[in-house]
Protein backbone atom coordinates (compact mmCIF):
# COMPACT_ATOMS: atom_id res chain seq x y z
CA UNK A 1 0.00 0.00 0.00
CA UNK A 2 1.58 3.46 -0.71
CA UNK A 3 1.51 5.90 1.70
CA UNK A 4 -0.98 8.69 2.57
CA UNK A 5 -0.13 12.43 3.10
CA UNK A 6 -1.29 14.41 5.93
CA UNK A 7 -1.41 18.36 6.56
CA UNK A 8 -2.37 19.18 10.25
CA UNK A 9 -3.28 22.69 9.91
CA UNK A 10 -2.71 24.78 13.39
CA UNK A 11 -2.76 27.85 14.61
CA UNK A 12 1.18 28.38 14.58
CA UNK A 13 2.63 25.98 12.84
CA UNK A 14 1.29 23.96 9.77
CA UNK A 15 2.65 20.30 9.38
CA UNK A 16 2.59 18.56 5.85
CA UNK A 17 3.59 14.88 6.18
CA UNK A 18 3.82 11.38 4.32
CA UNK A 19 3.88 7.84 5.67
CA UNK A 20 1.92 5.31 7.30
CA UNK A 21 2.65 5.28 10.74
CA UNK A 22 4.20 6.83 13.77
CA UNK A 23 7.48 5.15 12.74
CA UNK A 24 7.21 6.01 9.10
CA UNK A 25 6.36 9.87 8.96
CA UNK A 26 8.14 12.56 7.71
CA UNK A 27 7.48 16.01 8.71
CA UNK A 28 7.88 19.09 6.94
CA UNK A 29 6.94 22.46 9.40
CA UNK A 30 5.56 25.43 7.92
CA UNK A 31 4.89 28.69 10.16
CA UNK A 32 1.38 29.78 10.22
CA UNK A 33 0.44 32.90 8.42
CA UNK A 34 -1.64 34.74 6.46
CA UNK A 35 -3.67 32.19 4.41
CA UNK A 36 -2.68 33.72 0.71
CA UNK A 37 0.79 32.98 2.23
CA UNK A 38 0.71 30.31 3.73
CA UNK A 39 -1.36 27.87 1.67
CA UNK A 40 0.93 27.84 -1.94
CA UNK A 41 3.97 26.78 -0.06
CA UNK A 42 1.78 23.74 1.77
CA UNK A 43 1.32 22.85 -1.19
CA UNK A 44 4.58 22.94 -2.31
CA UNK A 45 5.74 20.85 0.36
CA UNK A 46 3.21 18.51 -0.70
CA UNK A 47 4.14 18.51 -4.35
CA UNK A 48 7.75 18.05 -3.06
CA UNK A 49 6.97 15.06 -0.73
CA UNK A 50 4.69 13.76 -2.98
CA UNK A 51 8.11 13.32 -5.79
CA UNK A 52 10.00 11.41 -2.82
CA UNK A 53 6.84 8.92 -2.42
CA UNK A 54 3.29 8.90 -4.14
CA UNK A 55 0.98 8.82 -1.93
CA UNK A 56 -2.97 7.75 -2.15
CA UNK A 57 -4.94 10.20 0.02
CA UNK A 58 -4.86 12.87 1.47
CA UNK A 59 -6.16 14.17 4.69
CA UNK A 60 -6.23 17.29 6.73
CA UNK A 61 -6.96 17.88 10.13
CA UNK A 62 -7.12 21.47 11.20
CA UNK A 63 -8.30 23.96 13.38
CA UNK A 64 -11.74 25.19 13.53
CA UNK A 65 -14.41 26.37 12.76
CA UNK A 66 -14.63 25.07 9.69
CA UNK A 67 -17.38 23.92 7.31
CA UNK A 68 -17.31 20.01 7.49
CA UNK A 69 -20.52 19.47 5.37
CA UNK A 70 -19.83 17.73 2.18
CA UNK A 71 -22.90 19.05 0.55
CA UNK A 72 -22.44 22.84 1.58
CA UNK A 73 -21.27 25.08 -0.55
CA UNK A 74 -18.74 26.41 0.92
CA UNK A 75 -16.93 22.79 2.23
CA UNK A 76 -13.88 23.31 3.44
CA UNK A 77 -14.05 27.21 4.39
CA UNK A 78 -13.71 28.35 7.44
CA UNK A 79 -16.38 29.95 9.16
CA UNK A 80 -15.91 32.84 11.73
CA UNK A 81 -12.75 32.95 13.69
CA UNK A 82 -10.44 35.32 14.92
CA UNK A 83 -7.09 34.15 13.38
CA UNK A 84 -6.42 37.32 11.34
CA UNK A 85 -7.54 36.56 7.43
CA UNK A 86 -8.42 33.21 8.12
CA UNK A 87 -12.14 33.59 8.09
CA UNK A 88 -14.07 32.13 4.63
CA UNK A 89 -10.80 31.33 3.51
CA UNK A 90 -10.90 27.74 1.17
CA UNK A 91 -8.55 24.97 1.87
CA UNK A 92 -9.72 22.07 0.20
CA UNK A 93 -10.75 23.90 -3.67
CA UNK A 94 -6.59 23.82 -4.53
CA UNK A 95 -6.25 20.51 -3.08
CA UNK A 96 -9.05 18.99 -5.31
CA UNK A 97 -7.80 20.77 -8.52
CA UNK A 98 -4.23 19.47 -7.93
CA UNK A 99 -5.52 15.78 -6.63
CA UNK A 100 -8.66 15.37 -8.74
CA UNK A 101 -7.83 11.52 -8.38
CA UNK A 102 -7.07 11.38 -4.91
CA UNK A 103 -9.98 10.70 -1.80
CA UNK A 104 -9.59 13.53 0.55
CA UNK A 105 -10.43 13.29 4.57
CA UNK A 106 -10.55 16.98 6.20
CA UNK A 107 -11.60 17.07 9.72
CA UNK A 108 -11.17 19.24 12.59
CA UNK A 109 -7.76 18.98 14.50
CA UNK A 110 -9.30 17.57 17.45
CA UNK A 111 -11.51 15.05 15.59
CA UNK A 112 -8.62 14.16 13.64
CA UNK A 113 -6.32 13.64 16.93
CA UNK A 114 -8.98 11.41 18.28
CA UNK A 115 -8.86 9.12 15.49
CA UNK A 116 -5.02 8.87 15.61
CA UNK A 117 -5.56 7.98 19.33
CA UNK A 118 -8.16 5.35 18.65
CA UNK A 119 -5.92 3.98 15.92
CA UNK A 120 -2.21 4.11 17.42
CA UNK A 121 -2.71 5.57 20.95
CA UNK A 122 -4.95 6.02 24.16
CA UNK A 123 -7.95 5.03 22.47
CA UNK A 124 -7.42 1.48 21.04
CA UNK A 125 -11.10 -0.41 20.58
CA UNK A 126 -13.10 2.20 22.51
CA UNK A 127 -15.95 3.45 20.64
CA UNK A 128 -17.16 6.57 22.68
CA UNK A 129 -14.21 8.68 23.67
CA UNK A 130 -12.76 12.28 23.62
CA UNK A 131 -9.75 14.35 23.07
CA UNK A 132 -9.59 17.20 24.75
CA UNK A 133 -6.60 20.13 23.69
CA UNK A 134 -5.68 22.59 25.72
CA UNK A 135 -3.70 24.98 24.40
CA UNK A 136 -3.77 28.23 22.66
CA UNK A 137 -7.31 27.39 22.15
CA UNK A 138 -9.30 24.44 23.94
CA UNK A 139 -10.52 22.09 21.40
CA UNK A 140 -13.01 18.80 21.78
CA UNK A 141 -12.89 16.59 19.43
CA UNK A 142 -15.78 13.65 20.08
CA UNK A 143 -16.00 10.13 18.60
CA UNK A 144 -19.67 8.29 19.58
CA UNK A 145 -19.42 5.04 17.79
CA UNK A 146 -16.67 4.79 16.21
CA UNK A 147 -17.17 8.00 14.17
CA UNK A 148 -16.30 11.96 14.85
CA UNK A 149 -19.49 14.04 15.54
CA UNK A 150 -20.16 16.50 13.04
CA UNK A 151 -23.71 17.70 13.23
CA UNK A 152 -24.56 21.03 12.98
CA UNK A 153 -20.90 22.31 12.61
CA UNK A 154 -18.77 20.53 14.90
CA UNK A 155 -18.47 20.21 18.76
CA UNK A 156 -17.04 23.25 20.35
CA UNK A 157 -17.38 22.04 23.67
CA UNK A 158 -14.40 24.12 24.87
CA UNK A 159 -17.13 27.35 24.87
CA UNK A 160 -19.18 26.15 27.87
CA UNK A 161 -19.73 28.17 30.60
CA UNK A 162 -18.51 27.38 34.10
CA UNK A 163 -18.57 28.15 37.38
CA UNK A 164 -16.06 30.99 38.55
CA UNK A 165 -13.26 29.99 40.88
CA UNK A 166 -13.59 31.92 43.77
CA UNK A 167 -10.03 33.58 43.66
CA UNK A 168 -10.27 34.05 40.01
CA UNK A 169 -10.72 37.51 39.22
CA UNK A 170 -10.05 37.18 36.01
CA UNK A 171 -12.06 38.40 33.60
CA UNK A 172 -11.87 35.99 30.47
CA UNK A 173 -9.64 36.39 27.02
CA UNK A 174 -12.79 34.41 24.85
CA UNK A 175 -13.81 37.75 22.00
CA UNK A 176 -17.00 35.84 21.68
CA UNK A 177 -18.07 34.97 25.60
CA UNK A 178 -15.09 36.23 27.86
CA UNK A 179 -14.96 34.17 30.45
CA UNK A 180 -15.92 30.50 29.11
CA UNK A 181 -13.71 27.78 29.57
CA UNK A 182 -11.56 28.31 26.82
CA UNK A 183 -11.39 32.15 27.90
CA UNK A 184 -10.64 30.97 31.33
CA UNK A 185 -7.88 28.08 30.92
CA UNK A 186 -6.21 27.82 27.67
CA UNK A 187 -2.58 29.94 27.37
CA UNK A 188 -2.74 32.96 26.76
CA UNK A 189 -5.78 33.12 29.52
CA UNK A 190 -3.43 32.26 32.39
CA UNK A 191 -0.21 33.99 30.79
CA UNK A 192 -3.25 37.16 31.14
CA UNK A 193 -3.84 36.14 34.53
CA UNK A 194 -0.58 35.71 36.23
CA UNK A 195 1.43 37.70 33.97
CA UNK A 196 3.84 34.83 33.20
CA UNK A 197 3.87 32.38 29.91
CA UNK A 198 2.17 29.16 31.43
CA UNK A 199 4.99 26.91 30.73
CA UNK A 200 7.34 28.97 33.46
CA UNK A 201 4.88 28.71 36.36
CA UNK A 202 6.34 26.36 39.03
CA UNK A 203 3.77 23.73 39.91
CA UNK A 204 2.71 24.75 42.95
CA UNK A 205 1.60 27.86 41.53
CA UNK A 206 -2.05 28.54 42.36
CA UNK A 207 -3.05 28.83 38.85
CA UNK A 208 -3.31 25.45 38.66
CA UNK A 209 -5.68 24.76 41.03
CA UNK A 210 -7.89 27.87 39.09
CA UNK A 211 -7.41 25.81 35.83
CA UNK A 212 -7.58 21.92 36.71
CA UNK A 213 -10.77 23.33 38.61
CA UNK A 214 -12.31 24.73 35.22
CA UNK A 215 -11.22 21.84 33.20
CA UNK A 216 -12.63 19.44 35.83
CA UNK A 217 -15.79 21.26 35.56
CA UNK A 218 -15.79 20.48 31.33
CA UNK A 219 -14.71 16.43 31.65
CA UNK A 220 -17.88 16.31 34.69
CA UNK A 221 -20.09 17.55 31.84
CA UNK A 222 -18.63 15.87 29.00
CA UNK A 223 -18.85 12.48 30.84
CA UNK A 224 -22.81 13.20 31.86
CA UNK A 225 -23.67 14.28 28.23
CA UNK A 226 -21.42 11.90 26.06
CA UNK A 227 -20.88 8.77 28.59
CA UNK A 228 -16.91 8.77 27.04
CA UNK A 229 -15.38 5.54 28.43
CA UNK A 230 -11.71 7.88 28.21
CA UNK A 231 -10.69 11.23 28.15
CA UNK A 232 -7.44 12.31 26.55
CA UNK A 233 -5.83 15.20 27.03
CA UNK A 234 -3.32 16.81 24.80
CA UNK A 235 -1.65 20.49 23.97
CA UNK A 236 0.96 22.77 26.38
CA UNK A 237 -1.13 23.12 29.06
CA UNK A 238 -3.16 20.01 29.03
CA UNK A 239 -0.37 18.16 29.11
CA UNK A 240 0.85 19.74 32.31
CA UNK A 241 0.94 17.27 35.13
CA UNK A 242 -0.70 19.96 37.88
CA UNK A 243 -3.60 20.80 35.36
CA UNK A 244 -4.60 17.24 34.95
CA UNK A 245 -4.20 16.94 38.95
CA UNK A 246 -6.90 19.09 39.54
CA UNK A 247 -9.10 18.28 36.90
CA UNK A 248 -9.19 14.87 38.39
CA UNK A 249 -9.83 15.96 41.69
CA UNK A 250 -12.62 18.55 40.50
CA UNK A 251 -13.86 15.55 38.09
CA UNK A 252 -14.47 13.25 40.63
CA UNK A 253 -15.96 15.47 43.08
CA UNK A 254 -18.56 17.26 40.92
CA UNK A 255 -19.60 13.55 39.25
CA UNK A 256 -20.62 12.25 43.29
CA UNK A 257 -20.18 8.88 42.91
CA UNK A 258 -23.50 9.14 40.98
CA UNK A 259 -21.34 7.43 37.36
CA UNK A 260 -20.95 3.65 38.87
CA UNK A 261 -17.78 2.79 36.55
CA UNK A 262 -16.36 6.21 38.22
CA UNK A 263 -16.76 5.50 41.78
CA UNK A 264 -13.52 5.67 43.37
CA UNK A 265 -10.89 8.48 43.20
CA UNK A 266 -8.39 5.92 41.66
CA UNK A 267 -10.55 5.02 38.04
CA UNK A 268 -9.65 8.77 37.40
CA UNK A 269 -6.09 7.78 36.92
CA UNK A 270 -7.35 5.85 33.60
CA UNK A 271 -10.14 7.65 33.11
CA UNK A 272 -8.01 11.02 32.17
CA UNK A 273 -5.43 10.67 30.64
CA UNK A 274 -2.37 12.41 28.89
CA UNK A 275 -2.87 11.66 25.14
CA UNK A 276 -0.81 8.99 24.31
CA UNK A 277 0.40 10.70 20.90
CA UNK A 278 2.20 13.63 22.57
CA UNK A 279 2.43 17.09 20.07
CA UNK A 280 2.58 14.26 17.12
CA UNK A 281 -1.63 13.53 17.73
CA UNK A 282 -2.62 16.36 15.27
CA UNK A 283 -0.57 15.06 12.45
CA UNK A 284 -0.99 11.42 13.00
CA UNK A 285 -4.73 12.37 12.82
CA UNK A 286 -4.61 13.75 9.80
CA UNK A 287 -2.53 10.30 8.66
CA UNK A 288 -5.97 8.42 9.59
CA UNK A 289 -8.17 10.37 7.93
CA UNK A 290 -6.39 10.12 4.83
CA UNK A 291 -6.48 6.20 5.35
CA UNK A 292 -10.44 6.73 6.41
CA UNK A 293 -11.19 8.72 2.91
CA UNK A 294 -9.48 6.03 1.12
CA UNK A 295 -10.89 3.37 2.76
CA UNK A 296 -14.37 4.54 2.25
CA UNK A 297 -13.91 5.36 -1.09
CA UNK A 298 -13.24 1.37 -1.81
CA UNK A 299 -16.63 0.87 -0.56
CA UNK A 300 -18.47 2.80 -1.99
CA UNK A 301 -16.61 2.17 -5.45
CA UNK A 302 -17.25 -1.80 -4.25
CA UNK A 303 -21.08 -0.89 -3.73
CA UNK A 304 -21.24 1.21 -7.17
CA UNK A 305 -20.27 -2.12 -9.18
CA UNK A 306 -22.54 -4.36 -6.80
CA UNK A 307 -25.55 -2.55 -7.52
CA UNK A 308 -24.83 -2.32 -11.30
P1 LIG B 1 -1.19 25.20 19.72
O1 LIG B 1 -2.35 25.43 20.61
O2 LIG B 1 -0.79 26.42 18.96
O3 LIG B 1 -1.33 24.00 18.85
P2 LIG B 1 0.25 24.25 22.08
O4 LIG B 1 -0.67 23.12 22.33
O5 LIG B 1 1.72 23.98 22.26
O6 LIG B 1 0.10 24.87 20.63
O7 LIG B 1 -0.19 25.41 23.07
C1 LIG B 1 0.54 26.57 23.25
C2 LIG B 1 0.17 27.17 24.62
O8 LIG B 1 0.53 26.24 25.65
C3 LIG B 1 0.88 28.46 24.92
O9 LIG B 1 -0.07 29.39 25.43
C4 LIG B 1 1.92 28.08 25.98
O10 LIG B 1 2.14 29.17 26.89
C5 LIG B 1 1.28 26.89 26.66
N1 LIG B 1 2.29 25.92 27.14
C6 LIG B 1 3.33 25.42 26.44
N2 LIG B 1 4.06 24.55 27.22
C7 LIG B 1 3.45 24.51 28.41
C8 LIG B 1 3.69 23.80 29.65
N3 LIG B 1 4.72 22.97 29.79
N4 LIG B 1 2.84 24.01 30.68
C9 LIG B 1 1.78 24.84 30.55
N5 LIG B 1 1.52 25.54 29.44
C10 LIG B 1 2.32 25.39 28.38
ZN1 LIG C 1 -15.83 31.16 24.26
Amino acid sequence: MSPFAAIEVGGTKINVAIGSAPDDLTIVRIPTRAPEETWPEVMHALTDLGKTRPFSAIGIASFGPIDLNPDSATYGHFRKTPKPGWTGFDLITPLTAAYPDLPIGLDTDVNGAALGERRWGGAKDLDTFVYVTVGTGLGVGLVVGEEPVHGLLHPEAGHIRVRRHPQDTYSGHCPFHGDCCEGLSCGPAIEARTGQKAETLPPDHPNWAIVGDYLGQLFCNLTLITSAQRILVGGGVGLNDAVLRGARQTCHALLGGYIEALETNDKFETYIQAAHLGDRAGVLGALELARRALSLESENSVQHRCSK
